[in-house]
């Protein structure tokens, strides 16, 4: 049911920080509750479909947190047909911080819960999370995005801006801006849309993995530096040890 993968997304992307593997344990434990009850829909709707995510925690996310949003996301599905209903607005922006505040209105007074899943671009923050989250719904499924959305299209996708991102991205140029946040992203991305206009966010996985992995320093090294496939336009510090 596509509400349901667009819940998985959201639950997914707002769990996505710290190491992989943690986040992927927890997320495991997260979606075998809400298979168990029938998908994320169905858990929220039925009597006790959300008590197993309980005793959960990742990191400072505790379980009945992840709960609050499954709730409030199923609410807007059943209210609206589906999320990509409530996430309208000309710009990325302002379609994600419409789906933020009808989440929290949705949520009630459990609001407070969702602060630290959800943020709102229109704040300021880069918000990777739910970058991330709009990557998978509006980039063609592919395997890893998902395809759900078409009211918004790549070209208006921006970049989920992560520390790993930000970083490799100033090595090369394409970002100048000494602060990681929105305004970040945008840069990065209009750098990207110089490559693919159409489809500036398909690079994020390149360069996300160069740090994830470990592959970078974070400096020149020669040995290292000599694989990468940006070493001729990186202009990483050199640092000699
Ligand atoms: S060339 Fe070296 S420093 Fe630059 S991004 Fe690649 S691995 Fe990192």
């Amino acid at each position: 049911m596509g509400s349901d993968r667009e819940i998985a997304g959201l639950v997914a992307s707002s769990l996505a920080f710290g190491r992989v593997a943690a986040f992927q344990e927890t997320l495991g434990s997260v979606f075998a509750v809400l298979d168990a009850a029938g998908g994320p829909t169905r858990a929220a709707t039925i009597s006790n479909g959300l008590r197993g995510l309980d005793p959960l925690r990742h990191r400072w996310i505790g379980g009945a947190e992840v709960a609050t949003l499954v709730r409030a996301a199923a609410t807007l599905v059943g209210r609206h047909g589906s999320l990509g209903s409530v996430a309208q607005g000309s710009d990325l922006a302002s379609a994600l911080g419409a789906l933020v505040d009808a989440l929290r209105s949705a949520a009630g007074e459990s609001a407070p819960q969702l602060d630290r899943l959800v943020s709102d671009p229109r704040r300021g923050s880069a918000c990777k999370r739910l970058a991330m989250f709009a990557r998978w719904m509006v980039r063609t499924d592919d395997g890893v995005d998902l395809g759900v959305w078409n009211h918004l299209r790549p070209d208006q996708l921006v970049i989920p801006l992560d520390t790993h991102v930000a970083r490799i991205s100033r090595f090369v140029g394409l970002l100048t801006r000494a602060t990681t946040d929105w305004k970040a992203a945008l840069e990065v991305t209009a750098g990207l849309a110089t490559f693919d206009e159409m489809d500036p966010v398909r690079f994020d996985f390149a360069l996300a993995h160069l740090g994830i992995s470990g592959a970078c320093r974070g400096y020149r090294h020669r040995p290292t530096c000599e694989l990468c496939p940006l070493d001729a336009v990186c202009q990483a510090p050199l640092r000699i040890r």
